[in-house]
């Protein structure tokens, strides 16, 4: 089954996708990480998103959902990890599932924004893999390095407190509707976990809802 992740910056999105990925195959795709990959390298999109990116807004729905449509191709199970990120997206990766006949259900994090700033100041990223860290919560093994290629981590350019703290007011105001799109009485989609949990327990409680069927289908 598709998982689609859902909650605010900092509920631990990424961190679960790549544990999943790992451990049961799944591919993620985060278009935060494709986003950077393209401002990276200096492409037309990435020329494009970086203004909104540096920001906190939104990177307009023709641009994503143009650089997401392919990516359903994949044969294997996906991890969706920040998109869909407004209602239109959702509408566009609906019709992008019935097109290549994948179902989809959404891993909503239950968080209390009050520990997100604290998560996201914190946060040590591999730029080139995608991984994260937290000096408190899941500190790298040697201080500022990937545990994996050993290779230098950065602080996102947009975790600081300011543009935290737009993220955080973009995220009620246009990505909080889609609870209530997938969580339709008439087609639920929507699941729940309790992300202010440790991650291993986050971990433990997305596998129990895909193999319990919650989530129809084990990993
Ligand atoms: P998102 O992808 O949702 O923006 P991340 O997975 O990057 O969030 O997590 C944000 C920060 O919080 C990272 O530094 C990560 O190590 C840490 N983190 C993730 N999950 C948890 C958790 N369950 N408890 C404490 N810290 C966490
Ligand atoms: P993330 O890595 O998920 O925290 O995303 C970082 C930034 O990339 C966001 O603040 C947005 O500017 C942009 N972004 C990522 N995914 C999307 C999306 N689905 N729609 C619009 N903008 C996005």
């Amino acid at each position: 089954m598709n998982l689609i992740l859902l909650g605010p910056p900092g509920a631990g999105k990424g961190t679960q996708a790549k544990i999943l990925e790992e451990r049961f195959g799944y591919r993620q795709i985060s278009t935060g990480d494709m986003l950077r990959r393209n401002v990276a390298e200096g492409t037309p999109l990435g020329v494009e998103a970086k203004g909104f990116m540096a920001r906190g807004d939104l990177v307009p729905d023709d641009l994503i959902i143009r650089m997401v449509e392919h990516e359903l191709t994949y044969p294997a199970d996906v991890i969706l990890d920040g998109f869909p990120r407004t209602v239109p997206q959702a509408e566009a990766l609906d019709a992008l599932l019935a097109r290549h006949h994948r179902g989809a259900v959404a891993v909503l994090f239950d968080v209390d924004m009050g520990v997100l700033l604290e998560r996201l100041t914190g946060r040590w990223t591999h730029p080139a893999s995608g991984r994260t860290y937290h000096v408190k919560f899941n500190p790298p093994t040697v201080p500022g390095r990937d545990d994996v290629t050993g290779e230098p981590l950065i602080q996102r350019p947009d975790d600081t407190e300011a543009t935290i703290r737009k993220r955080l007011a973009v995220y009620t105001e246009q990505t909080a509707p889609l609870i209530a799109y997938y969580d339709d009485p008439a087609d639920p989609r929507l699941v729940q976990v309790d992300a202010l949990a440790p991650i291993a327990e986050v971990t433990a409680q997305i596998v129990a809802l895909v193999r319990g069927g919650q989530a129809a289908g084990a990993p």
